[in-house]
Parts: structure tokens; C-alpha cells; sequence
């Protein structure tokens, strides 16, 4: 019995002296982090003329995906400026980059995107100006490019300062809009040695995303017919764009026998030259989107069996090429608490008044947005998944590797993707001041990965678990090369 007591008595003491020390080791360490956490903020917030400008030239560029020559070296330039190793020409894409600091373990890696999309000409200004130009951020990813550089150069001071140790990358990624550029990224094995990546993209709102992607793949479908004078010898030619008009019209048909989440969707980009020449040429080009990537395959494959068919009965041929194919996204819940927890640290975005009246302006323009504040709300953590609308390439590094990502109001609340309202809004300070949240956030998030090995660790292990057993990764869209040619 004295045996016993001596012992617990003994024990009592080692166990306190066990419980200060781990006190005593705990507390510096959420300190540091704290610390690093508002040095963050404000040597972000430090560089916002130099982002911005940054992000404007880009806004004013707007190069379409494969073709951002001048964004993608003015990003390039940055982070080579600011003592990154650039890597260009990634996976045989002229303008893919990996810029990388640092070494060792954990590798953290930034996604930066920047292509425009076609046809979104707009001038920065509340009512619908085209600037003449063939191609507008309608989608923000010149917001996008910026903000991932600016967190990864904080990141890279803080290393360079031996306050971090291991690898930041930036991941510099064209042609999102449809051009899959990550998935040749993914396929060339460069997101390997990465632990985590973090992405984000503009929005009309603040928030983590626990919004899911649909599974897409897209094809250019082309007829081959015979050309004749469509009046004097109609019986000689044999229409392509009769192929087209079978095939999309079967397509349309089995609309009503598909699972019901599923999307398809097409454009003739090329349907002939004049009506008295039978064409001996035409193109289609389609997209196929389900939250299941099995399905897009079976009905990607229908899509096929149509174009096949309608080929055969008008008496032409058919081939086609596959363009662009991208998973759905996997959700990491350990990731986007972490994530969330920083965002609303950094917090949303409050409006001057030169702004809320561009903001209620632009609003004037949109069915019943939700009020301007709304722009400086974070909203809560989501509890369920879903699958969303969109599509993005990022699905497929998320296969690949443990994925965060969050949205910024870049937008005026209530201001849809793709749309002239979000190209001028890109343009303004209100897309600047959205860019800024992400910056600080994305480096907040990554500080987080840097000095707590168990966030890296319990994100892996949701990683494994969220996959179905057996899973090995195969890219939608095969081992086609690059489609650098797809905007043409
Ligand atoms: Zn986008």
C-alpha cells in the first residue's frame, strides 16, 4: 500500500511538471503562428498599389487560355523578381509555370490562374461598354493570378526569414475556361512532391467552398461532306452541316433518357460559308457535365453513337477530338475549417461611398441581388456538400491532392460569373479590395500548414478516405497533348 501511494505520489508531480512543459511548449507555438498570421496581413496590405496595378494590366490584357502570353510572363517576372525559381513552359504548355522557394517538407502549393474569356469586351463602368476587344475577365482570373502570387512571395519572405521552413509553390495554370490546363499539370506528375494546395476563385460573396464541380468532358465534332452548287447539282454535295443537325438533333432527343443532373451543351463554331454552297465542312462543338464522372463517360459515349448515326444517314463522315476533361471536386472539411477560421480573421469588404454607388448602380442591372453590405459578410461553414453548376480543373489536382479553396466578393453582390457586370467589376477597386481577402487568406491558410504538421496529417488522412478504394487517377481527356489550338 505505501508502495502504491509513494508511487502515485511520485506520479503526481511528474505529471504536473509533463502538463507545464507541454503548456509551456503549446503556447509559444500559437503565438508564433499569431504573430506570423498579422505580419501576414499587413505586408500584404502593404503591397496593394503594386497588386493592383499587377492585376489591371492583366484585366486590360486579357489573353485568351493557352494564348496568355503577357499575363503569364508578368507573373512569371514577379516571382522571379522576388527570388522564386521559375520553371516555364510546364507540362509542353508555353504558358504553364512552377515557381518554387524553399526546401524540404511541406511542400504548400498556390494555383494562379489568368485566362479571359471570348466575347466579354467591357469597360470598367456600370453600364454595358465594350472596350472592341475579342475577350473580357468575365470570370476574374486576373484576380485570381495575382492574389496566389501575393500570398506566395509572403510565404517566400517568411521562409527566406527562416520564420517558416519548406517549400512554397506557385502553380501558374492557363486555359481554365475550357482548356483543362491543370489536368496536363496533374498528368505530368508536377504536383507529386506537394502536400497541400490552395486555391481560390472571384465570387460575388466570402466564402470557404464546399461546393462540388460537375465532371465535364467536351469534343469538337466534324463533318466531312461534298461540295456542289446547292442549286444548279444539290443532288452531287452531301451536307456537313446536315451531319450536325441530325446529330444535335438525336442529342436533343436523349436528353429525356439521361440520368437528370446531367448537362449538354453545344455550338456550331462552324456551320458552313454561304447558303448555295453545300458545305463540305462543319464543326460542333459539345459539352458533356454530370456530378459523376462514370456518367459523363456513358453519356459522352451516347454522344458519339449520335454523331456516328448521324453521319451514316446523310451520307458523311465524322471525327472528332476530344478538347478539354475535368473531375469533380474533392472536398476537404479538415482543410476548409482551418480556412474559414482565417477568412473570417481577414474579413470581408467594406465599401467606400465612390463604391456603393457603382455597387448599387451595377445592382440596378441584375434581378433582386442581395443587399451591397452583404460583400463584407463571411458566410458560415457549410454542413453539406453539393454539387454545384461549374466545372473546373481543379477537380483534378483535388484527386491528386488535399484541396482548399475559398470565394472573395470581387464581384458587387448578386453579379454572375461570365457576365459584363463582372468583367467591370474586375476593373474597379471592388475586384482589387476581393483580391486582397483571398491573398490574405490563401497565406493566413498556408501559415497554418507550415507550423501545424497535424492540420497537413488529419487533411491527408480525410484525403484517403473521401477516395473509393482502388482509385487510380485517369484524366478525362486521355493522353491527347495540350489542345493549345482550342480558341481558334
Ligand atoms: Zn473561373
Amino acid at each position: 500500500m505505501k508502495k502504491i501511494i509513494a508511487g502515485f505520489i511520485m506520479l503526481v508531480p511528474s505529471l504536473l511538471i509533463f502538463q507545464i512543459v507541454a503548456m509551456a511548449q503549446k503556447k509559444p507555438a500559437i503565438n508564433v503562428a499569431d504573430q506570423l498570421k498579422q505580419k501576414a496581413v499587413s505586408d500584404i496590405q502593404l503591397q496593394y498599389d503594386v497588386y493592383k496595378n499587377m492585376e489591371l494590366s492583366i484585366w486590360g490584357f486579357a489573353e485568351l487560355g493557352y494564348k496568355e502570353y503577357k499575363s503569364s510572363s508578368l507573373l512569371q517576372k514577379t516571382l522571379t523578381d522576388n527570388g522564386f525559381a521559375v520553371q516555364a513552359g510546364a507540362a509542353e504548355i508555353p504558358t504553364a509555370f512552377v515557381a518554387t522557394y524553399g526546401s524540404g517538407k511541406p511542400v504548400i502549393a498556390i494555383l494562379a490562374e489568368f485566362d479571359a474569356l471570348p466575347g466579354l469586351s467591357q469597360d470598367s463602368v456600370a453600364e454595358k461598354i465594350s472596350l472592341g476587344k475579342n475577350a473580357g475577365h468575365g470570370c476574374g482570373h486576373h484576380l485570381f493570378g495575382v492574389a496566389s502570387v501575393a500570398a506566395g512571395i509572403e510565404i517566400k519572405q517568411l521562409i527566406e526569414q527562416k520564420k517558416l521552413t519548406g517549400t512554397i509553390k506557385v502553380f501558374g495554370t492557363p486555359a481554365e475556361e475550357g482548356g483543362s490546363g491543370k489536368v496536363y499539370m496533374v498528368r505530368a506528375g508536377l504536383f507529386n512532391d506537394v502536400d497541400v494546395v490552395i486555391h481560390w476563385h472571384p465570387g460575388d460573396n466570402n466564402g470557404v467552398t464546399l461546393t462540388s464541380a460537375l465532371a465535364n468532358t467536351s469534343a469538337k465534332f466534324r463533318f466531312h461532306g461534298i461540295s456542289a452548287h446547292a442549286s444548279m447539282s444539290p443532288e452531287k454535295g452531301r451536307s456537313a452541316l446536315d451531319g450536325i443537325e441530325a446529330m444535335d438533333n438525336m442529342v436533343n432527343m436523349m436528353r429525356e433518357h439521361i440520368p437528370e443532373d446531367s448537362r449538354i451543351h453545344y455550338v456550331i463554331t462552324n456551320g458552313g460559308k454561304a447558303p448555295n454552297v453545300v458545305p463540305d465542312f462543319a464543326e460542333v462543338y459539345y459539352y458533356v457535365r454530370n456530378p459523376k464522372r462514370e456518367i459523363v463517360k456513358e453519356v459522352f459515349d451516347r454522344v458519339v453513337k449520335a454523331a456516328q448515326g448521324a453521319a451514316m444517314g446523310t451520307e458523311t463522315t465524322v471525327d472528332y477530338e476530344i478538347i478539354g476533361g475535368t473531375y469533380d471536386l474533392l472536398i476537404n472539411r479538415s482543410l476548409a475549417a482551418a480556412m474559414q477560421k482565417n477568412l473570417e480573421q481577414v474579413g470581408g469588404i467594406i465599401y467606400t461611398p465612390d463604391e456603393m454607388v457603382f455597387a448599387k448602380k451595377i445592382q440596378a442591372t441584375l434581378n433582386k441581388p442581395p443587399a451591397p453590405e452583404t460583400a463584407a459578410v463571411i458566410e458560415p461553414l457549410k454542413t453539406e456538400t453539393d454539387a454545384g453548376g461549374g466545372s473546373t480543373d481543379v477537380g483534378d489536382v483535388s484527386w491528386n491532392v488535399p484541396t482548399v479553396g475559398m470565394q472573395a466578393a470581387t464581384w458587387v453582390p448578386g453579379t454572375a460569373a461570365h457576365s459584363w457586370q463582372a468583367v467591370a467589376c474586375g476593373g474597379t477597386s471592388i475586384g482589387a479590395k476581393g483580391m486582397m481577402v483571398a491573398a490574405k487568406t490563401m497565406a493566413l491558410t498556408a501559415i497554418d500548414l507550415f507550423t501545424n504538421p497535424l492540420l497537413i496529417n488529419k487533411a491527408k488522412e480525410e484525403f484517403l478516405q473521401s477516395k473509393e478504394s482502388g482509385f487510380i487517377y485517369k484524366p478525362l481527356l486521355g493522353d491527347r497533348k495540350p489542345a493549345l489550338d482550342y480558341r481558334d
